[in-house]
């Protein structure tokens, strides 16, 4: 790659930042260190000759072309803020460290390294005379992993390009995202039975949940049956978290909690059976791009109403009225909420097919087909938005985890493929 130790530099220094969402500070609405690394990202684009914006330090934009038209633009988005370094980390997570072929720090996969790959790339085009007849406007944003409040700040500023992508997802590429929606089930009245609790985050599958007895409410037996535990009056059931598009990867700790009241005697053994066993047969509902997905993974308690909130993904053409149906059956007051429509790109369009044409002629995966996914990534923030890169399958990037890592020599190879992705988009 060309300006090789010029990018080493740069990723050394934007890791340095800890980009964590922090409280805003004036002028810095996600603290300022992410304020420092999108002023330090903007100033480097600048310094190769890019107009570059910056939005108020939500996020920011490099732009190569002069496009003013949806048709005649194509919108890059990453971000330079990361989740919490967490503990157990073999090296110093905020110093880009090099290590047994590896590179290793917060963000050298997710998504600091990819966005200077991208910036490297256009820099590399442009140092190459290369005047794009399809503008790239390259976003990057600054508040991605708590709730894309950047992404809607730049919504409120500009008018994004109705195609695009973002380095910030797998390769060879996904063309579709589920649809996201929150169900809250209203739990009948329980009379032997209160306090419930349970689940973390509406999409991660419940890990732990607990609930209080009345005497004599805590029968060994079914304790037993159920592989709970109690304390006192308190039944804690344990389970294995995974995430909430996949539920079949984890154990539902509410699932033996449930199960065991309604052996004890309260009203619901068909609940049971519809939240956890599937009665409804909301699996099956499937289509081209995957099955609905559904996983009651929280409990919320108003006054003295309890909610159980569940994670669904439906893959379009399918929507919410896809469902209602087997939601009807299952004799629980709910409402449904979307979250996230889904979003799905022509598979035979233009954008589909530069960016896989890219990916093929320089892995040599011929084969290589565009998937879907069940998670949901910065590509939604373009209408016609696919996630392109940088995690190669059956690779492990220890992402939002201790030692994030990626190979040194696959940061050249997917700097290539960014490079030919960019010069193709760049033509019309
Ligand atoms: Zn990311």
């Amino acid at each position: 790659m060309k300006n090789y130790s010029l990018f080493l530099d740069a990723c050394s220094q934007l890791i340095s930042f800890n980009t964590e969402n922090a409280p805003a500070v004036s002028g810095a609405p996600f603290g300022l260190e992410n304020k420092k690394a999108l002023d330090f990202f903007l100033t480097l684009a600048k310094s190769f000759g890019f107009e570059t914006i910056n939005y108020d330090n939500y996020a920011g934009e490099i732009i190569f072309g002069n496009g003013k038209t949806s048709a005649d633009q194509v919108g890059i988005i990453g971000h330079l803020d990361i989740i919490p370094v967490g503990t157990g980390w073999n090296t110093p997570p905020l110093k880009l460290t090099e290590k047994d072929g590896k590179f290793y720090g917060r963000g050298v996969s997710d998504d600091k390294l990819p966005c200077l790959l991208i910036l490297f790339a256009m820099k590399e085009l442009k140092d190459a005379g290369i005047i794009p007849e399809r503008t790239l406007r390259f976003f990057v944003g600054c508040n991605e992993e708590s709730g894309w409040q950047d992404v809607e700040y730049l919504k409120t500023k500009t008018t994004l390009p109705e195609y695009g992508f973002s380095p910030d997802g797998i390769f060879p590429l996904s063309y579709a995202e589920k649809g996201m929606y929150e169900i809250a089930f209203l739990l009948p009245p329980l009379k032997n039975f209160s306090n419930i609790k349970g689940g973390t985050a509406i999409n991660a599958v419940c890990a732990n949940a607990s609930c209080t007895a009345v005497d004599g409410a805590i029968i060994p037996s079914l304790l037993e049956k159920h592989n709970l535990k109690a304390n006192g009056n308190t039944i804690t059931a344990t389970g294995v978290s995974a995430h909430g598009s996949a539920p079949h990867l984890g154990v539902n700790a509410f699932k033996s909690l449930f199960s065991y009241m309604a052996d004890a005697g309260e009203n619901l053994k068909d609940a049971v059976d519809f939240l956890f066993n599937d009665k409804a047969g909301i699996f099956n509902l499937k289509n081209e791009q995957g099955i609905v997905t559904f996983s009651p993974n929280m409990v919320k308690t108003v006054g003295k109403k309890t909610y159980l909130l569940a994670d669904m993904r439906i893959p379009a053409p399918f929507d919410q009225n896809t469902v209602i149906p087997a939601l009807n059956q299952f004799g629980l007051e709910y409402t449904i909420t979307e979250k996230q429509p889904p979003v799905v790109v022509e598979k035979d369009g233009w954008m589909i097919s530069k960016l896989l044409s890219a990916y093929k002629e320089n892995t040599g995966e011929q084969t290589a087909e565009p998937v879907s996914m069940g998670g949901s990534t910065f590509a939604r923030a373009f209408k016609k938005g696919c996630s392109f890169g940088p995690e190669f399958k059956g690779v492990s990037y220890h992402i939002h985890d201790a030692n994030e890592q990626v190979d040194v020599a696959e940061v050249e190879k997917t700097y290539n493929i960014y490079l030919s992705a960019l010069n193709k988009l760049a033509k019309i």
